[in-house]
């Protein structure tokens, strides 16, 4: 109910009903939208009956109401049990009962009432009214006669013998008292008591026994007189008295359990019981209904609900397309589930997927075995909610694998809700006799279906439209949306108002950068962009995947990958063998579209991306410094300045119709760009509307990892899939994301901004606004003098220290917040940051204050003829320095300031940046959310890495890993360790032998070897630039450079059968692919250990020590403590990245050369992936290095 499409249904279901019963707290139901007076607008007709503790008004009306109390509170309990024991419970809940049976009669006469006056009805039914009004003769007794009442068990107050009394083998309840009775009608006119005596109990002389002769005689001798009928009732057996009691007059009745009660000649014969047939336990026995109407009992019509059947049920009413089937599967597995551990073996709907043994989705048939097995392991993965890491080396068809695994789960997972949603429906404990269970799974089936069939269609409309867009598109070129750019208008003194915060300015409907009608405008926009709700507008949501990579180029490839696919998520609906023929690599042409055919529905996909990639407003990109920014300020604006590609609210239908062509056809960024150019609709906001319905979603890491991006989006990963490729950029990025930076130029920007603004305005901002500012001002001045100071002392020294070897130096300094607070001074340090911050974010939809002082700056400058630069379209200043605050707001102990001086020392520049040292909590949120966490990479060695870094904390069922081999045969791969070299010398390139011209000359003679041996491509990772500037000279000088060039051209760029030199994780490393002949030789130079100088690298380690220390499991001796095992496992990420890429597809083969005798080392060689370390040899001698690779490339020649 607290969720908006929830919320949806109850609304529509309101529309659509007679009566409510609700039973909420009074008044709870209106802070949710449901109280009467919303239900009243929505349908005047409404019985709308409250049931509530106390009512709806007075001091107890947001009391709870529970019957004990009630029966305590209102007199009942007080009344009830022995008078000589504490007071008792009725034995069920008699006030609910009653309140309810009150409720039923007030909803009766309520309708009766609508009849008259076509009018709805408010209930205010309640326990505590309802129980006082049970009081009855105990009520009148006080409030007539004045007389408080006590308890007395089973017995009358007034009447004697009227009370239980217990037999040889049970109870009795004997009522007789009425000796008036003597004077009226027989045969009841007798004296009750006189035949009780003389009659049933023999006795006569105790009627005739002054003590007892009057009722009021019995009641001023009740001890005596219940003593000697109790005495004489326990000498004979219950069915004895029984016999003696029947027809007689004198009331009485046996104290019956409840099996003697349902086999009472009375309760069968008014068959009080009924049977029903339950769709999951046959049949069932209830009671049945007490009223008969025209001497007939009603018939039950069902069987009574099992959980959230209902729910399940009304449910359609709301979003009921193929989404909601998902939401209601999981009602549905909850309850099966439920009542599977209650009843067991009766339960026989099993909804666990089996993880299936072949994929025919996929495009090859039959598929390699690793892919396979890679498949099923993504498949269960995400079947048992688990998270894990799969390494798939380069040309193992890894994307094409995750697809369609993920995909097929998907597809499955569709299968299942329908399948559970029949099942809940109908049962399976079904008779498929039973023609109303039948009938009623049929109608189910038929509505599924016809939901499916509805949507697809509005896509195949959408996908019409699109097509003639382009066809319009083709026959002329589209003209650019030209406006008149009005000529600069001279800004004057009374404009500054608009630079005033919101709660000063005097003219917000008019100069402000925003109307209020525009601002509401953004936020419905907004609001319907992360819901994904227009007005009227049916949103469906469904389980989606999320595929996210590191870059733009990683994410185009995805697309062509799904296209060719044997797979549709529809159900009604079957992918065209036309797939089939779209070769390896290529992706659908759109312009396939143009050719009018029948496009068959694949899975809904959406390409979200940034506006650089996606904004067509192309007066904006020709313009705007920061696109974002300039978007942001454009969303701002009104009338024909807004950006004309988002739709007003009032023209919905137009974003809607393009959300439609969005998830009609897969696209591509690109693809998705020139879908928004035709429809003149924003294609950044398009695929931010199309999400909810889309099942497939591509994105970068950044809109995946960080949260404010992904609340920005309205992108919720709960229970969602979330596969991360090429994973093993996901430490660095995550690291990356959680770093703020500040330069000292933006720092002192920002504080002459802001300077600038208070003096302006001092005198009319509000004494809160002035607090605040004058607070910041105080706080920018503080950092920046320290930052001044602290760059003074570096210049300082560093001119000292670095005399004479090089006028560029790098000096860092690592700080925690609190130190860097401290440095600040007292009079900044005792500055609330949380205040100032939160204040900097307080105003709403970019209103921010910031933007504001760098408005007002802007305009002065501009005032001022350019003499100082406006920053018109680009991020305010003070942006940087709230993103800052936040971080130091929000430092923990895994946070690090860093201070950098950045360039010469002269005129140097100053950086401040904070950092998390544990990439682990940014990425917790996305883990603890989705439902499935799948990392893979190409090489995603070492594993144990990426599980210490990111999932230390996860159970060990929770996580699993599957590193696949390659899909070459084996002796298409030649890995080797070179430890010694022609010499006979141990090689080892470690930092300090780098500049050796020996070592240096040594290594050019191998490779010198290498390069008459290898007979094509060959590329030599060296560890460092330096290293690799050095080794150049020195083989310049030398003339060996020359000697490799007879044999192969040298380049530092991709080229056949060249030397190609590369550094190990530059940027050349990164998207290598040197299939064939462009490399037959891969050669790893040393290890490239990062340098231990950096302090910022010493803070890291040091840190990951200190979490190791502090874990309750210690490490075994001869282990490497945790800061040693991740120093040497960022090495070995860094070499396992540049080798895994020499092998591109099954018949290609290619030597792997590591030339350093630390890699024959356990430790290391356990850092390789297991395709490669399995394999890997270690040479005795140069000798026997040579004759290998000779023979590895005889054989090759030979096989090919
Ligand atoms: S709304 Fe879209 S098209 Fe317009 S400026 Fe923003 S990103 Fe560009």
């Amino acid at each position: 109910m607290t969720a908006p499409e929830g919320l949806e249904i109850l609304h529509k279901l309101v529309k659509q009903s007679d009566i409510l019963v609700e039973n909420f707290i009074s008044g709870k139901l209106a802070t949710m939208g449901l109280g009467y007076e919303d239900c009243k607008k929505l349908n005047p007709r409404l019985i709308y009956a409250s049931i509530t503790g106390y009512g709806q008004t007075g001091p107890y009306r947001k009391a709870a109401g529970y019957d004990v109390i009630v029966e305590a509170e209102a007199g009942l309990m007080h009344i009830t049990g022995e008078s000589d024991r504490p007071p008792s419970k009725v034995g069920v809940a008699a006030t609910d009962i009653a309140t309810g049976l009150y409720a039923h009669g007030a909803i009766m006469a309520a309708l009766l009432s609508r009849q008259q006056t076509g009018k709805g009805v408010w209930i205010d039914c309640n326990l505590f009214e309802t129980q006082i009004a049970g009081l009855a003769n105990i009520a009148s007794n006080y409030l007539i006669a004045g007389k408080e009442a006590s308890r007395h068990g089973t017995a009358h107050p007034s009447i004697v013998p009227y009370q239980v009394f217990p037999c040889k083998d049970g109870y009795l309840m004997i009522g007789a008292g009425n000796n008036k009775q003597e004077r009226d009608l027989p045969p009841l006119a007798v004296d009750q008591f006189k035949l009780l005596a003389g009659e049933i109990l023999e006795n006569p002389a105790l009627a005739t026994d002054p003590r007892f002769a009057t009722n009021d005689a019995r009641v001023a001798n009740r001890e005596a007189l219940i003593q000697i009928i109790s005495d004489t009732l326990l000498k004979q057996d219950r069915e004895h008295w029984l016999q003696r009691f029947t027809g007689l007059g004198v009331p009485f009745g046996p104290i019956n359990n409840i099996k003697q009660t349902f086999d009472h000649p009375q309760a069968v014969a008014r068959e009080v019981i009924v049977e029903v047939e339950h769709p999951r336990s046959g049949k069932i026995k209830l009671v049945a209904p007490a009223v008969s109407y025209n001497g007939k009992k009603m018939a039950v019509r069902r069987p009574p609900p099992w959980l959230s059947e209902h729910t399940t049920e009304r449910g359609r009413i709301g979003p009921g397309r193929a989404g909601i089937l998902v939401r209601e599967h999981r009602i549905v597995e909850e309850a099966i589930n439920h009542l599977i551990k209650k009843k067991g073996p009766v339960m026989s709907l099993n909804l666990d997927l089996p993880t299936p043994t072949d994929f025919p989705a996929f495009p090859y048939n039959p598929p390699y075995e690793i892919q396979v097995e890679l498949m099923r392991h993504i498949y269960t993965t995400i079947e048992q909610k688990k998270v894990t890491i799969v390494e798939s080396p380069t040309g193992t068809g890894k994307t094409l694998s995750l697809l369609c695994a993920s995909l097929t789960w998907l597809r499955d997972e569709k299968d299942r809700a329908k399948k559970g949603k029949l099942h809940a429906v109908a049962g399976d404990g079904a008779d498929a006799k039973d023609w109303v269970i039948e009938q009623t799974r049929e109608r189910v089936r038929r509505e599924l279906e016809a939901d499916e069939r509805e949507y697809e269609a509005r896509l195949a409309e959408a996908r019409k439209r699109e097509d003639l867009m382009k066809k319009m598109a083709k026959g002329r070129v589209t003209k650019k949306m030209r406006k008149d750019v009005p000529a600069t208008k001279q800004p004057n003194d009374e404009e500054d108002d608009q630079f005033l915060p919101e709660s000063e300015s005097p003219r917000d409907n008019e100069e402000m950068y925003i109307s209020p009608a525009l601002r509401a405008l953004m936020a419905r926009v907004e609001s319907a962009s992360r819901s994904g709700l227009g007005d009227g507008e049916e949103e469906p949501t469904c389980t989606k995947i999320y595929y996210a990579s590191r870059t733009h180029s990683q994410l185009t490839q995805i697309l062509p990958e799904l296209l060719r696919l044997k797979l549709s998520l529809r159900v009604f609906s079957h992918h065209p063998s036309t797939n089939e023929s779209i070769p390896p690599g290529k992706k659908r042409p759109i312009e396939d579209l143009d050719t009018g055919a029948e496009i068959t529905p694949c899975t809904r996909t959406v390409a979200l991306g940034s506006r650089k990639q996606l904004c067509i407003n192309d007066e904006l990109r020709a313009k705007s410094r920061d696109l974002d920014e300039g978007c942001r300020e454009l969303l701002g604006e009104k009338g024909d300045k807004r950006c004309p590609h988002l739709p007003l609210v009032r023209d919905e239908g137009k974003m809607l119709d393009f959300r439609d062509q969005i998830l009609a056809t897969p696209k591509d960024i690109e693809d998705l760009a020139a879908a928004g150019r035709r429809a003149q609709t924003c294609p950044y906001f398009g695929a931010r509307r199309a999400i909810p319905q889309a099942e497939l979603i591509t994105l970068p890491y950044n809109l995946l990892l960080q949260k404010t991006a992904r609340e920005a989006l309205g992108i919720d990963l709960t229970d969602q899939i979330v596969i991360i490729d090429e994973a093993h950029n996901l430490i660095p990025t995550l690291l990356s994301l959680s770093t703020t930076r500040l330069p000292y130029a933006t720092l002192a920007t920002s504080f002459m901004q802001v300077c600038l603004y208070v003096s302006k305005f001092r005198n009319r901002l509000s004494p809160a606004n002035l607090l605040h500012l004058k607070r910041l001002v105080v706080f920018l001045d503080a950092l920046k003098k320290y930052v001044l100071e602290w760059k003074e002392g570096r210049i300082g020294k560093s001119a000292i220290e670095e005399k004479g070897v090089s006028n560029k130096t790098e000096k860092v300094e690592v700080m925690t917040a609190a130190e860097l607070l401290e440095r600040l001074g007292r009079k900044a340090s005792g500055i609330n940051l949380l205040e100032i911050e939160k204040y900097l974010r307080s105003s709403k939809l970019n209103l921010k204050v910031a933007r504001k002082i760098a408005g007002y700056s802007d305009k002065e400058a501009e005032k001022n003829g350019g003499t100082q630069r406006s920053r018109r379209g680009e991020i305010p200043p003070l942006h940087a320095v709230e993103a800052f605050l936040v971080s130091l707001t929000g430092a923990t102990e895994d946070g690090r300031v860093t201070f950098s001086l950045t360039s010469s020392p002269g005129n140097g520049d100053v950086e401040l940046k904070y950092q998390l040292l544990n990439p682990s909590p940014l990425f917790k949120e996305v883990v603890d959310a989705a439902r499935s966490i799948i990392l893979a990479g190409g090489t995603m060695s070492p594993v144990s890495d990426v599980v210490d870094q990111l999932f230390s904390y996860l159970p060990p069922d929770k996580f699993t890993s599957f590193s696949c081999g390659h899909i070459i045969p084996a002796e298409n791969l030649q890995a080797m360790v070179v430890s010694k070299g022609p010499r006979g010398g141990e090689l080892e390139y470690k930092a300090g032998k780098q500049g050796d011209s020996t070592v240096i000359a040594e290594l050019g003679q191998i490779l010198l070897n290498f390069i008459n041996i290898v007979p094509a491509g060959m590329i030599v990772f060296f560890p460092s630039y330096n290293f690799l500037n050095t080794a150049k000279a020195v083989w310049h000088q030398s003339g060996l450079l020359d000697k490799f060039g007879v044999k192969k051209k040298t380049t530092t760029d991709k080229a056949r059968g060249a030397l190609l030199f590369a550094v190990i994780g530059a940027k050349l490393s990164e998207g290598l692919n040197f299939a064939d002949d462009l490399a037959r030789a891969v050669v790893i130079i040393g290890l490239p250990f990062a340098n231990l100088g950096s302090p910022e690298l010493r803070e890291r380690l040091q840190y990951v020590k200190r979490l190791e220390q502090r874990r309750p499991t210690k490490k075994k001796p001869g282990q490497k403590d945790a800061s040693a095992e991740l120093y040497e496992n960022m090495c070995m990420n860094a070499v396992n990245q540049s080798i895994g890429r020499a092998i591109r597809h099954r018949g290609d083969w290619a030597s792997l050369i590591l030339l350093d005798r630390r890699y024959a080392s356990p430790s290391i060689r356990n850092k390789l992936p297991n395709w490669i370390g399995n394999g890997l040899t270690v040479t005795e001698g140069f000798g026997q290095t040579v004759k290998g690779l000779g023979a590895f490339y005889r054989n090759r020649r030979v096989a090919s």
